[in-house]
């Protein structure tokens, strides 16, 4: 029996692994220097979170999730990083305003595709209690900022509003009388959206449906003073922050949390699923989850996806030089161990080879290994306090006095 693992996942390990961890560690360092701190909630959660968040009426509640039950409770694993965070803060009481960066496998039962795994890994930034708009355009900063550290080219960057509760009322109306002509050019997704979670429609890839939509009333059109005045607001201090953008009038995001500014950014390089980072406002979000009203903002990034518009060796890797100590025989053992620290002292790759295997097969192993040098600890050498230390590139070699080795080891390592 050969076992597999599930579909749309994958096993990480070596060159990838250490890509992947890189994104991670600098997006740790970018964020806190910005004034977020890290958090981590729970791998799943009561489903009723994320049903109650994200909306009934979306992809990933009506089929994309994994849900299980146990004792008669429904659980799912975690979809996405925002409602888990609000629950958190909720849940502990935790004091506002405050900056949080999660980075955390996130899954969705989607068709696999390139760069889209089922199991993915999102990096995302919450910032909870703010209204202003400055920090809608700034959170859009942060997001550019880092794409732009970690070498991304061709970044474009999408935003609109769409409004409070209050225009939205106001735009159903208009968008109804203009769509009571077409309601046979629609497919059945958008009928059914369009009862239910109309601002939706838009996101539909029919073609057919897409026509009718360039054609309609757009929701940035309808807004109300204070959400036009934010908006105005939010474009401003793009502007100020030198972010460079394009407003899509049919842009709304897939979820029903969002309020006010939504925004995408979009690499050039992916076809048709082209969105590597996306979000914005939702300020009813965390008191429809029995919090305090509390307007808030945030986006995430599929890091994955993000990975495969990367140019070639960004980020860049940087793994430290490999010694494999060759050690001829057990009375040398306990003075090689000494060879073996002071190499580890220096931030180096030191495998140990095993004293009781030949000397060819240490050898034999140092190779398969990939060491960048091997180091030879024997008989001769242990007479005259030494090792003999070999670069496997160049194949040229050098005798140095162990107590020479920690001076040696600092100016240079080439030979
Ligand atoms: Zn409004
Ligand atoms: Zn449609």
């Amino acid at each position: 029996m050969m076992y597999q693992k599930p579909k749309g996942t994958r096993d990480l390990y070596g060159r990838d692994l250490m890509r992947i961890e890189k994104v991670c560690s600098s997006a740790r360092s970018f964020f806190f220097t910005r004034g977020y701190q890290e958090i981590r909630t729970p791998v799943f959660e009561y489903a009723d979170l994320f049903i109650r968040s994200i909306g009934e009426t979306t992809d990933i509640v009506e089929k994309e999730n994994y849900t299980f039950e146990i004792n008669e409770r429904r659980y799912m694993l975690r979809p996405e990083g925002t409602a888990s965070v609000l629950r958190a803060i909720i849940e502990n009481k935790i004091s506002l305003p405050r900056r949080f960066l999660y980075i955390e496998p996130m899954f969705r039962k989607e068709r696999p595709q390139k760069g889209r795994y089922r199991e993915f890994i999102q990096i995302g930034i919450e910032h909870i209690g703010e209204i202003g708009p400055l920090y809608d355009a700034e959170m859009i900063e942060h997001g550019k900022r880092f794409l732009d550290g970690l070498g991304m080219e061709g970044v474009t960057i999408e935003v609109n509003s769409i409004g409070c509760p209050e225009c939205r009322t106001e735009y159903k109306k208009v968008l109804s009388g203009f769509l009571e002509p077409h309601i046979s050019e629609l497919c059945a997704d958008c009928l059914r959206r369009k009862e239910r979670n109309f601002l939706r429609i838009f996101d539909c890839r029919n073609e057919q449906c897409q026509e009718v939509y360039d054609q309609a009333p757009k929701i940035t059109d309808t807004l109300c003073r204070a959400c036009t005045e934010h908006y105005e607001k939010v474009k401003h201090y793009l502007n100020a922050f030198s972010v460079i953008f394009r407003e899509n009038k049919k842009l709304v995001r897939g979820l029903d949390y969002y309020t006010r500014t939504v925004f995408e950014f979009k690499a050039g390089n992916l076809g048709a699923q082209d969105t590597i980072l996306a979000g914005g406002r939702y300020d009813i979000l965390m008191k429809e989850l029995g919090g305090p009203d509390t307007p808030a903002l945030g986006w995430a990034m599929g890091v994955d996806r993000m990975m495969f518009t990367l140019p070639e060796g960004k980020p860049a890797i940087e793994a430290p030089e490999k010694f494999f100590l060759v050690v001829m025989g057990k009375t040398l053992f306990s003075r090689a161990l000494d060879i073996r620290k002071v190499i580890h002292d220096h931030g180096y790759v030191c495998i140990l080879g095993d004293h009781e295997e030949s000397v060819k097969h240490q050898l034999k192993k140092a190779n398969k290994l990939q060491a960048n040098y091997t180091v030879i600890f024997g008989e001769d050498e242990a007479r005259e306090n030494a090792c003999t230390i070999k670069d496997m590139q160049s194949g040229k070699q050098e005798k140095v006095l162990i107590h020479a080795l920690d001076d040696f080891l600092a100016k240079k390592v080439r030979i």
